[in-house]
């Protein structure tokens, strides 16, 4: 805690803490929640509330039921902590944050797992620190980001010194309260079932089936060779875009803005080769889609990491992609991509990296033998007319090829159910 108050004065940043949040998916058990609530009436019974907003995100609807039960969401709110819905909530970047105006620097602290810039709050000048729900809420009372709890105290109101002891919270509650039941059991016959979405909704759309492998080897234009970090953040932008979850070809409009191009370093700028310019990410993709020409992807080490977020393995391939292809994956986006009907691709030697430029076609050759464990060749016809061969790796299994032909998991489900 001492190196981390220096390192804020040396890096200047903010000090004085704007939020705190505490809670989604990770470090939300009743425990974690238990030990929180301790903490804050340890400063309670001092005379001490929050002295910043303190958000509070349930993990789930059986933790909310159970710590409204047992009182913990009174102690939290009692000390002007505001306590969300159960859902992934500003750990997505479901936050609808007005109290500091885009682009100002202002230091958050979290017990979320991820603190990729903008990731909360969109706001890129937001610094976000990752740690413990106990020192998050401890930050909550105390403001600072110098705060030391194990050597620091706090004045009390009545002029008094303060110090948090370690915290105490039950391991499970004497029984959980399962909460509101939400399931509605479909009809046992479905058949005259219809789901009705009206086409002018622009937050909803019904998915049409992508199309099947044609049975060729692919030849494809490189959309965008992306330049080191690339997370699901990168490739299907949190915050004000997940109203569009339900619509896949608006949500599209976010497909890889944030990933930094290469060619040129920049963001949102990749070349389009039917004019010449450069364009918008999305916009050069639905250019080539229009013109009926396929594109890849080409990538640093482990592309994809991040939340699994389905929409960056879905816009690529509603957008036209057929691969992706980058030093290494991470393993839950590379399945991802699988269930879509999208080839990821690893280079065998991960410096091949450079052998393919922005402006450069590429050739996916074997496809008509692919089988697991199998190379497979990708042929760079490079902008000079030269071709060079490179040998590529995949994880597909079985199965995963037969989603690869089918043209998408859900498509061989549902030849499967027709075969049935
Ligand atoms: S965004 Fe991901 S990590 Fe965050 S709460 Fe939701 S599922 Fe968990």
């Amino acid at each position: 805690m001492a190196e981390f108050a220096a390192a804020v004065k040396k890096n200047k940043w903010p000090e004085k803490i704007s939020a705190t949040l505490i809670g989604s998916c990770t470090n939300s058990s009743y425990q974690d929640m238990d030990r929180c609530a301790d903490l804050v009436k340890q400063a309670k019974e001092a005379g001490l509330k929050c002295t910043v907003p303190f958000l509070v995100t349930p993990g789930s609807e059986q933790i909310r039921a159970t710590i409204a039960r047992d009182g913990q969401i009174d102690t939290f709110e009692a000390a002007g902590a505001t306590v969300l819905a159960n859902a992934c909530g500003p750990c997505i970047g479901q936050w609808d944050r007005q109290d500091v105006p885009m682009g100002t620097p202002n230091s958050i602290v979290t017990s979320y797992n991820r603190n990729f810039s903008k990731r909360n709050d969109g706001n890129p000048a937001t610094h976000c620190f990752v740690t413990s729900p106990e020192l998050t809420t401890m930050m909550a009372i105390a403001g600072s980001l110098s705060f030391n709890p194990m050597t620091d105290s706090l004045k009390t109101p009545s002029g008094g010194e303060f110090r948090f002891k370690p915290p105490f919270g039950n391991e499970l509650p004497k029984s959980f309260d399962a909460g509101e039941n939400t399931f509605q059991a479909p009809p046992k016959d479905g058949s005259s079932v219809q789901v009705v979405v009206s086409p002018t909704s622009d937050r909803l759309q019904l998915l049409s089936p992508f199309n099947k492998w044609d049975g060729k080897d692919i030849r494809a234009r490189v959309l965008i060779k992306a330049k080191g970090k690339c997370t699901t953040d990168h490739i299907s932008m949190a915050g004000p875009w997940l109203k569009y979850r339900g619509h896949l070809d608006n949500i599209s409009n976010n497909m890889l803005i944030g990933a930094v191009n290469a060619e040129n370093e920049k963001v949102n700028s990749v070349f389009n080769a039917l004019d010449g310019s450069y364009g918008a990410v999305p916009d050069v993709a639905r250019a080539y889609k229009a013109k009926g020409i396929k594109w890849v992807v080409v990538g640093d080490e482990n592309y994809g990491e991040g939340s699994s977020r389905e929409h960056a393995a879905l816009e690529p391939r509603h957008l036209g992609g057929v691969a992706i292809i980058v030093k290494s994956f991470a393993r839950i986006h590379e399945t991802n991509l699988k269930k879509q009907g999208m080839l990821p691709l690893t280079f065998t030697n991960p410096a091949d990296y450079d052998q393919i430029g922005s402006r450069d076609e590429v050739e996916i050759v074997g496809l008509s033998s692919f089988a697991p464990g199998k190379q497979l060749t990708l042929r760079v016809h490079k902008a000079d007319g030269k071709t060079v061969d490179l040998k590529v790796n995949h994880t597909f299994n079985e199965g995963q090829i037969a989603w690869f032909k089918a043209g998408s998991a859900l498509n061989g489900m549902a030849e499967g159910a027709k075969r049935s």
